[in-house]
């Protein structure tokens, strides 16, 4: 198949999808895999807006433009092992002399010198044509849809569960805002801890996608509907998700003025970026689009002050005895700068819940298969419950995901992996492939979410012991370990899921294509990875990490 034919058949803008099966159109596998992922992180089932090359979070984009993109996809497709593709804020800007086990693409997305770190210059520089959003993983061509965020959002609300409701979420109700992207998983991992779910986004056609990939059981467009379907579910102790079509703000308000006090409050609207990723209070879809454009300032104002508002009725409910927790969208400091001076009365889930994971090198694991075969997930899904007979949470998680998880693009599975487990896992899914039990090569990934690959003052790094949350220099060690150590692609993007000037990671992939090579690759990344996710969490004092700094055998 030529270039042209190529891209009739699998990127013809917006039309944009992985190919699959077992033959190659690259020269290898490796660049197989970032092209099929690209496309994939691109196609109508998995992004949100393919139409702007939008993939999750706002504004994440996985290529800066239609043009841009095509010629990545031209680079990939002639790339050879000896050499390196460039990106720069999803542009091909050059290819580098390297070796066979050297990463095949270098990515940096929307990084900026740090006095210069704000929207307003970024903004600048996109009008411009010069740089674009990578968020964490829709930039470095490793989004699996919303099951990039299921687990962990499962594994969240079931730590809330543990930690305020003696492990039963049964009987309980969590609401929260935005269920785009990421936030679509919300309905699905609450129903799966046994909880009662209401979810309110003020775009219909976001809660029609989530029904239609079964992340959400109900579409409700009026508050009374929405409010009785979910107390009375909450009643009967029926884990059923609603996703109610309006403002958070006056979802919140209302439950309020009704006295019902839900057990769990959140949010995941795109309060990172508060003139793409958040509708001001009052406004409609259509008024908000075009507020944006003809008076960007105005429409910044007015989110700033929807997002105080908000923020202050989570604020009432906390103080009426909900557990109220930040869910990594930066939605504390936007109210902050909009008036809510008790923005950060509440703590974020990082500290909240995931910390502890963070000190065993624990994190968001993920695979997919290039294959398109669901069949190699359920292989895999298999292979993976034999290899950890005694992680009960582990199996019980992949039994429940194989139930209720319908894939988005290429089949892919997530689960969260600490040290030692994820070089093992990464060595089982090698062996798959060698073997023939799996059709095609499988790509190993993660979030830029992660143990040691962030620095995010208000999230990742919330509230270190040693108060060095700000310091960036990790995910940058990140990055360098995981280039030396053989990753398939790696990048480095700045703004991610808090936005500009808050926090700065690195992701990885690797693939394992069955050989020697990619065997290697993969000992030397999955150790890395999870290693540097121990050092920081050892270098700022957590006992838990000190430990496992000798069980692991880190110590130096
Ligand atoms: P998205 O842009 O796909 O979805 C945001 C949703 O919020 C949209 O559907 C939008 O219609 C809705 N929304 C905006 N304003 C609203 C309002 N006033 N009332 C109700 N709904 C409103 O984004 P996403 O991929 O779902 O990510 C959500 C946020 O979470 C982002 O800020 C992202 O950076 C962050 N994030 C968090 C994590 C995590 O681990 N917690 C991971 C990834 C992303």
């Amino acid at each position: 198949m030529n270039f042209s034919e190529f891209i009739e058949k699998f990127a013809t803008h917006p039309n944009y999808c992985a190919p699959t099966g077992t033959g190659l159109h690259a020269k290898s596998w490796q660049t197989e895999a970032a092209l099929r992922m690209l496309l994939n992180n691109l196609d109508r089932h998995v992004a949100e807006n393919p139409e702007e090359l939008v993939v999750y979070g706002g504004t994440g984009q996985a290529a800066r433009n239609p043009e841009a993109l095509l010629q990545i996809i031209k680079c990939l497709l002639e790339l050879d092992e000896n050499h390196s593709l460039l990106v720069q804020s999803g542009k091909a800007v050059g290819i580098v002399r390297t070796h066979p086990e050297a990463p095949r693409v270098f990515i940096a997305n929307s990084n900026l010198v740090p006095k210069w770190a704000t929207w307003d210059h970024f903004e600048k520089l996109r009008s411009e044509g010069l740089m674009m959003y990578g968020q964490m993983t829709a930039g470095s061509w490793i989004y699996i849809g919303s099951q990039g965020i299921l687990q962990g959002t499962f594994e969240t609300f079931a730590a809330c569960g543990t930690k305020y409701f003696n492990g039963v979420m049964k009987h309980k109700l969590i609401v929260s805002g935005g269920l785009g992207g990421m936030g679509g998983a919300q309905p699905l991992a609450a129903t799966m801890t046994g909880a009662t779910f209401l979810g309110v986004d003020i775009d219909p056609e976001r809660i029609k996608k989530r029904v239609e990939s079964g992340y959400i059981d109900f579409i409700s467009y009026t508050y009374t509907e929405a409010k009785e379907l979910v107390l009375k579910a909450k009643r009967d102790g029926m884990a059923i998700s609603v996703g109610l079509v309006g403002d958070i703000g006056d979802t919140l308000e209302l439950l309020l003025n009704d006295g019902i006090i839900p057990d769990v409050v959140t949010d995941q609207t795109s309060a990172h970026d508060p003139l793409y990723g958040y509708v001001p209070n009052g406004l409609t879809l259509e008024a908000a689009r075009i507020l944006r454009k003809v008076a960007s300032v105005e429409y910044k104002n007015l989110s700033l002050k929807s997002m105080a508002r908000h923020v202050g009725f989570m604020l009432e409910m906390q103080q009426l005895g909900a557990v109220v927790f930040d869910y990594g969208n930066n939605l504390r400091e936007m109210a902050l700068e909009g008036g809510e001076k008790n923005a950060y009365n509440y703590n974020g889930f990082i500290p909240e819940f995931i910390r502890p994971l963070f000190c065993d090198g624990k994190g968001p694991f993920r695979w997919v298969a290039l294959s398109g075969n669901p069949e190699d997930i359920r292989i895999t899904d298999q292979a993976m419950i034999q290899a950890f007979p005694d992680n009960i949470q582990l199996i019980r998680w992949l039994q429940k995901a194989e139930e209720r998880v319908e894939f988005q693009g290429l089949p892919a599975r997530i689960c969260w992996l600490g040290m030692g487990e994820r070089e093992k896992a990464g060595i089982l899914l090698n062996n798959l492939v060698k073997e023939g039990r799996v059709k095609a090569p499988i790509v190993i990934g993660r979030d830029h979410l992660d143990c040691g690959s962030v620095a995010s003052p208000n999230r990742e790094t919330e509230s270190m012991l040693d108060g060095s949350d700000a310091v960036s220099d990790w995910p940058l060690l990140n990055l360098m370990a995981n280039t030396g150590g053989g990753a398939t692609w790696v990048s480095f993007h700045h703004g991610g899921g808090v936005g500009m000037g808050y926090s700065q990671h690195a992701g990885m992939v690797v693939v394992a294509d069955g050989t020697q090579r990619a065997e290697q690759c993969i000992r030397r990344v999955l150790y890395n990875d999870p290693a540097l996710g121990i050092f920081r969490h050892n270098d700022a004092g957590y006992v838990k990490a000190q430990q496992n700094m000798k069980v692991f055998n880190l110590d130096f």
